[in-house]
C-alpha cells in the first residue's frame, strides 16, 4: 500500500501547541487508498504540548514569549527526514500556515496573524527529497493521484 506522511494533529492527534488538533474528515477517505504515517517535528522535536505558539523570524524560530526554539524545530524536522527516508514516503500531506508544517503560507514572524508565501521548517527539509508534498486544502488532489495510483 502507498504511504503517506501526514502531520499528525490532521488526524486528530492532540499535538497541536494548544493541546487540541486539525482533524480532517477526509483523512477517513485517505485511509482507503493509503497507510498514513503521522508525525508532529514539533513534539519530535522535544516542544511539550501545550506549548507557546512559535513563529519563523529570518533564519530563527521564535515563541511568542521570546524564546529561541530553533534547534527543536530543525530537530523535529531531521526527524521527520529520516523517516520519508526509512520507509521509503513519496507522498506527504501536512498542515498549512504551520512553522513546522506550513507548505505555501507561514506567519510572518511577528504574531499579529499575518500571513506570507514561505513553507515550514520540516517541509523545507522534506522538499529536498523526491516526494510531493500536498496541504490539507489540497486533499483532493492527493485523493485523485492516489485514487490513480491505484487502479493503474
Ligand atoms: Fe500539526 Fe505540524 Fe503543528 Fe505538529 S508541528 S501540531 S503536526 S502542524
Amino acid at each position: 500500500m502507498i504511504k503517506v506522511y501526514v502531520s499528525a494533529c490532521l488526524l486528530g492527534q492532540n499535538v497541536k501547541y494548544d493541546g487540541s488538533n486539525n482533524y480532517l474528515l477526509q483523512i477517513e477517505e485517505l485511509k482507503k487508498y493509503a497507510k498514513l504515517i503521522p508525525f508532529c517535528p514539533e513534539v519530535a522535536g522535544k516542544l511539550p504540548t501545550p506549548r507557546t505558539p512559535s513563529e519563523i523570524k529570518g533564519p530563527m524560530v521564535i515563541s511568542s514569549d521570546n524564546k529561541d526554539r530553533t534547534m527543536n524545530f530543525f530537530l523535529g524536522a531531521t526527524l521527520a527526514e529520516e523517516l520519508i527516508v526509512n520507509e521509503n514516503i513519496k507522498y506527504v500531506l501536512s498542515k498549512e500556515k504551520s512553522p513546522s508544517c506550513g507548505v505555501k503560507k507561514i506567519y510572518d514572524g511577528t504574531f499579529s496573524h499575518t500571513l506570507i508565501d514561505g513553507e515550514g521548517i520540516t517541509t523545507r527539509l522534506l522538499r529536498e527529497h523526491q516526494v510531493k508534498i500536498f496541504s490539507e486544502e489540497e486533499i483532493e488532489l492527493l485523493l485523485e493521484e492516489l485514487k490513480a495510483q491505484v487502479k493503474a
